[in-house]
């Protein structure tokens, strides 16, 4: 068995392994929303799908991005002078060269370039990660792999997950389950907790509001079901409450029978909420949102309607 100090560094297993590289956008610690416990998610970048009330805007280009805001910007030419792959000139930026090492953004005094999201190896995620392995022990928790959606990385996201195993850490990942079953199928046999979205029980409107329709992400979900069923491993479904989308009597009705149909008797509830307003500034986009702003109430009301059907519901994750 390792010490504790190999599996802080991360040196167990093989160079191929440790080496392998995902992009990440963000590795946020002490979250009590993304699975049991106290858990780190890691936030990994790449979505094939374009939900208008994302709040992650950020995390669907799968490559690195630099966004530049002008009215910091003091035009000392600072980022010029370190940029060696001439993707920053005097002409301008070009993303093309670019192989954002993030030189720029740190030579820059004002904060006016941020670098989104960085190539990172397992041993990176997992030193990472492991700095609150004491509370994962006494909360229960782990590590939760989120996105963007994680199948846009799949084969980074099984080797990560199955190293997350190696070091004895909880796993979980939130899908939206639109991917190829043969990639999904990985993925689940690898970690412990799937944390399933359902946005619109509808192909139509699901296609009109996430830019994808949804039989192949009903198909995963109860493939999932059928593959997980008899193990120890668990399936949540969750469901983002966007006000004016998929908050009607019928779409609810649908997902209660949905979920009873897979066997998934948990489902929680995530009210829309606007903080990632600032995000579509800085990237430029425009944040059509006011109309997914939820009435008072109904969320306690879905909740009813859901508890009807003899489903466990969660307000949040
Ligand atoms: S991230 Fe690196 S390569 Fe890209 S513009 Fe900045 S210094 Fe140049
Ligand atoms: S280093 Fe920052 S402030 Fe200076 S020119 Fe570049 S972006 Fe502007």
């Amino acid at each position: 068995m390792e010490t504790s100090s190999e599996r802080e560094r991360g040196l167990k297993h093989s160079p191929e392994t440790q080496n392998a590289l995902g992009v990440v956008f963000n590795i946020q610690r002490f979250s009590l929303h993304d699975g049991p416990g106290i858990r780190t998610v890691v936030f990994l970048k790449g979505c094939p799908m374009s939900c208008k009330w994302c709040c992650n805007p950020e995390s669907i280009q799968l490559s690195p991005q630099i966004v530049f805001n002008a009215e910091k910007c003091l035009r000392d030419g600072r980022c010029l002078e370190v940029c060696t792959t001439g993707a920053r000139n005097r002409e301008g930026y070009r993303p093309e060269k670019c192989t954002f090492c993030g030189m720029c953004v740190e030579a820059c005094p004002t904060g006016a370039l941020e670098l989104l999201g960085k190539k990172m190896s397992i041993s990176e995620i997992i030193q990472e990660v492991e700095k609150d392995h004491l509370f994962y022990e006494t909360s229960g928790g782990g590590v939760t792999l989120s996105g963007g959606e994680l199948l846009a990385q799949y084969t980074f996201s099984v080797a990560l997950l199955e190293e997350l195993k190696r070091c004895s850490i909880h796993t979980a990942i939130e899908t939206s389950g639109y991917g190829p079953w043969s990639h999904l199928k990985q993925i689940v046999d690898a970690c412990d907790l799937v944390l399933y979205d359902l946005k619109h029980m509808n192909s139509e409107s699901h296609m009109r509001y996430t830019g994808v329709p949804n039989e192949l992400i009903l198909e995963n979900a109860l493939k999932i079901t059928d593959r997980i069923a008899g193990t120890k491993k668990d399936m949540i479904i969750r469901v983002p409450l966007i006000g004016g989308v998929n908050t009607d009597r019928e779409n609810i009705d649908a997902i209660a029978c949905f979920a009873l149909k897979a066997g998934v008797m948990e489902v929680h509830l995530l009210p829309y909420h606007r903080l990632g307003e600032s995000k579509y500034r800085k990237l430029g986009m425009d944040y059509p949102h006011e109309a997914f702003i939820l009435d008072d109430g109904l969320v306690n009301t879905i909740k009813d309607i859901l508890e009807t059907h003899g489903l466990i519901i969660r307000i949040g994750g």
